[in-house]
């Protein structure tokens, strides 16, 4: 690429050019080395293929030289896939049936110290298409102060994306069963006791006494609850309490998180004194809150406050 390193010998161009021209010009490389072998012992054909191959690099060096002093490397990396998409459309074709075979996503087997899953994900472009459309809209600020980063809002998007695809109940079932969570539990771990045996998350671990709550409230959970020798005392569904009809009832007064406003396809429902202190499932005690402030409700000890018929929450920090 000889215009190229005219370029960046003069120091027009950043090696960080230089290096995505070269990437660029590799993937060229890789084609027209195809095309040769694709030749075979046919020398007209190979004359020709060796002929464009000399061609096309010679263009690609001309526009990365007229491209790069003006563009960051990012910028120069998308008019190099731009250029090469259509000087070369078999680049583009075969870089996609490499990424379709290395797709995947994987969890790491461990938490890491701060309790925290990492999901590594290899997504190709029609993948990241998707994922972005369904998942950009439920990642927007739901208000002017709402205080999530960008990272968080993403995360608790593709949380709300799992939960409603869980409520439709169109997912496959696992052994009849509709996909669901299963928490094992006791009185005691609800209730926070001392000596109270944790609740556990399937699939997960021990989760504290406000996770535990904040499932009991309303996830489409099967609730084991056990005592300290193992004796079942019930095992239920949250499914089905609040009632479809206390669902609507509730969705009906409040209309959007009473939190941040998020609309109520994002809301489940918390019950204003926890179920673990008695509190009924009653409309009154119902309100309609989206995941991260159900979230700061049970784990930072915000706390629901009613104004005649409606509710708000209270952000400053109380005892759980
Ligand atoms: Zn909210
Ligand atoms: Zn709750």
């Amino acid at each position: 690429m000889p215009k190229t390193a005219k370029k960046l010998a003069a120091g027009a161009i950043t090696p960080g050019h230089a290096g995505a021209a070269a990437r660029g010009l590799a993937e060229l490389q890789r084609q027209a080395a195809v095309r040769r072998r694709d030749a075979g012992g046919d020398m007209d054909a190979w004359g020709k293929a060796v002929e464009a191959e000399q061609h096309t690099a010679a263009a690609f060096d001309g526009m990365v030289a007229d491209t790069a002093p003006g563009a960051d490397r990012n910028e120069l990396a998308r008019r190099i896939d731009a250029w090469t998409a259509h000087h070369d459309p078999d680049v583009i074709r075969d870089r996609e049936r490499r990424a379709l075979a290395r797709r995947g996503v994987v969890w790491d087997a461990q938490r890491d110290a701060d309790g925290l899953w990492t999901m590594r994900a290899q997504f190709t472009d029609a993948a990241k298409a998707q994922v972005t459309a369904a998942m950009e809209p439920l990642a927007a600020k739901t208000s002017a102060d709402d205080d999530r980063t960008l990272a968080q809002r993403r995360h608790d998007a593709v949380v709300t994306l799992c939960q409603q695809a869980c409520d439709r109940g169109d997912l496959p079932a696992v052994a009849s069963q509709r996909p669901h969570m299963l928490l094992v539990t006791s009185p005691d771990a609800q209730a926070g006791g001392p000596d109270a045996q944790p609740a556990w998350l399937d699939g997960v671990g021990p989760v504290s006494s406000e996770t535990a709550r904040l499932f009991v409230c309303d996830a489409d959970t099967t609730i084991v609850v056990k005592d300290a020798n193992g004796k079942i005392w019930d095992v239920g569904r949250a499914t089905g309490d609040p009632s479809t009809a206390q669902r609507k009832a509730v969705i009906a007064r409040d209309k959007r998180c009473i939190g941040c406003r998020a609309p109520a396809s994002r809301c489940q429902i918390h019950h204003i004194v926890y179920r673990s202190r008695n509190g009924d499932t009653v409309v009154d005690n119902l309100v309609l809150v989206c995941w991260s402030c159900h979230h700061g409700i049970h784990h930072l000890g915000w706390r629901v406050t009613r104004h005649g018929p409606t509710f708000t929450i209270d952000r400053t920090p109380t005892d759980l």
